[in-house]
């Protein structure tokens, strides 16, 4: 099955609005007439607006990088998925920052994910595991868990995107080589079948992240499990996340 290809950016918690807005606009003009990949960018939530002010009647989608599961309410600070689904149609949810620093859980990040796909939004699902379990041996054990826990009871997941990011690679300059990375991403296919059922797994995008660049993009969408890339650091660069698009369209 020919799974549409995925460069996704994002972008955290950079960018004032007006250099979101500026970054928005080179990107509109690189990326528009691209074809053969989905460019997905992910700016701040006060961006949001703006950002898809920009890009609205291009082919470049948006994305949010975070939500709440609840739809309303007294959640000081928190922004729900109707809030969102009006204005992007992706949400980056489980990022390991989120895990990391703000105690996020496999529970809680399945109730955002059953609320992303009732509000009518695709979720970009992040997992990866810790450099000490990796060289402990437990990648397989971490990465199973993250899959059957937060796709439980889920049986028809969308447009699911599911992003593998391994702790240890992000932002470190310091990638997993693309065997490793075609490896685990194969292991995560099949728990999403063994979850979902074969077609499930079958449709469903799987993307690499963690320190991609222009320079080694290609070595990681040249693997046959992986679908495209979730990109942190290159994506606040224009020109890095159209070569990474380019090279990404080509290879698929
Ligand atoms: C990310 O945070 O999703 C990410 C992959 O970051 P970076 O590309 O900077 O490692």
């Amino acid at each position: 099955m020919k799974r549409f290809p995925v460069a996704a950016g994002n972008w955290k918690m950079n960018t004032t609005v007006e250099e979101a807005a500026a970054l928005a606009k080179e990107l509109r003009d690189r990326l528009d007439r691209l074809d053969g990949v989905e460019k997905i960018v992910c700016p701040p939530f006060v961006s949001l607006v703006p950002v898809k002010g920009i890009i609205t009647g291009s082919s470049i989608k948006l994305g949010a990088q975070n939500m709440y599961f609840q739809e309303k309410g007294a959640f000081t600070g928190e922004v729900s998925p109707t809030m969102l689904a009006g204005l992007c149609q992706y949400v980056i949810l489980g990022h390991s920052e989120r895990r990391q620093y703000f105690h996020e859980e496999d529970r809680l990040v399945n109730r955002k994910l059953k609320a992303a796909l009732k509000a009518g939004l695709a979720p970009i699902l992040c997992v990866g595991e810790k450099l000490e379990d990796r060289e402990g041996g437990r990648t397989e054990e971490v990465i199973t868990r993250q899959i059957s826990e937060g796709l439980a009871d889920i049986p028809n997941p969308g447009d699911l995107v599911i992003a593998y990011e391994p702790i240890w690679a992000i932002g470190t300059g310091r990638a997993a080589t693309a065997s490793q990375a075609n490896e685990t991403i194969g292991l995560i296919r099949r728990v999403v079948g063994g979850q979902c059922g074969g077609a499930v797994a079958e449709g469903v995008r799987l993307l690499y992240g963690g320190s991609v660049t222009a320079a080694n993009i290609l070595e990681f969408v040249s693997q046959s499990e992986i679908d495209g890339s979730l990109v942190g650091g290159a994506s606040l660069k224009a020109g890095d996340f159209t070569s990474i698009a380019e090279q990404t369209a080509r290879a698929k």
